[in-house]
């Protein structure tokens, strides 16, 4: 009977490791001083992260970085954040409003974060913005982001539309119009890469090594398929 007890005892502890490892980071997740939220949030934020982490089979838990929730005015006013925008990341921040803390988006919002700040704290600033955009899309759900096709399909059609080379970098400071078509083809550039294979070579390109593609290449079968996989 002591045996079954002590049995007992060791699995219940093997299962509060094994939750604490799912719900711990290295992050700070904080409200400033006006905001309280539960703790409920940072086993969110904890557990997305580690699966983003695994996406770029990287250490979970590892990335550093702080998760700062803020009030509405603040985001807009003090940090500057873009007007359209519902979440944002710069330099190792993300700032969420409290907006989207209480609404239904916020679990794509943190999601699209994360992956912007596990992208910039484990494989640097340069990443072309497409393919940061794209990941941080792709990542965001689990189902797919139809409502990009549209703007997809805009930048399909569209005989000046920005290239994949253009969007290299610069893509905040397009107008809004021409950022909302340069979103949908770099999520769909992303998920026509890995749907076609190319999640290695996305990955070793990211730990520097040379891309096997260029972004005219992509373009080129974007522009060529009917239907997008
Ligand atoms: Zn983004």
């Amino acid at each position: 009977m002591k045996n079954i007890r002590q049995i007992f005892l060791i699995l219940k502890l093997c299962f509060i490791i094994a939750i604490q490892q799912i719900y711990s980071c290295s992050l700070i997740v904080e409200g400033d001083e006006y905001i309280k939220f539960s703790g409920d949030f940072r086993k969110l934020v904890c557990s997305n992260l580690a699966d983003i982490e695994e996406f770029f089979e990287l250490k979970k838990g590892s990335t550093k970085g702080v998760v700062k929730v803020v009030k509405d005015s603040d985001y807009f006013l003090r940090y500057r954040a873009p007007s359209w925008s519902n979440a944002f990341f710069v330099s190792g921040v993300i700032l969420i409003p409290y907006s989207t803390y209480q609404s239904k988006n916020l679990l794509r919002a943190v999601r699209h974060e994360l992956t912007h700040l596990v992208i910039y704290k484990n494989f640097g600033p340069t990443v072309p913005e497409w393919l940061d955009e794209g990941l941080a899309l792709y990542l965001e759900s689990t189902d797919d982001n139809e409502y990009l096709i549209k703007f997809f399909e805009l930048w399909r059609n569209n005989p000046k539309r920005p290239s994949l080379t253009r969007l290299t970098s610069g893509m905040s400071a397009l107008p809004q119009r021409e950022a909302m078509q340069a979103y949908g083809v770099s999520y769909y550039a992303v998920r026509f890469l890995i749907n076609q294979g190319y999640k290695n070579p996305i990955l070793s390109y990211l730990r520097n090594s040379k891309l096997k593609f260029t972004p005219q290449d992509i373009e080129r079968a974007l522009l060529s398929v009917d239907k997008l996989k």
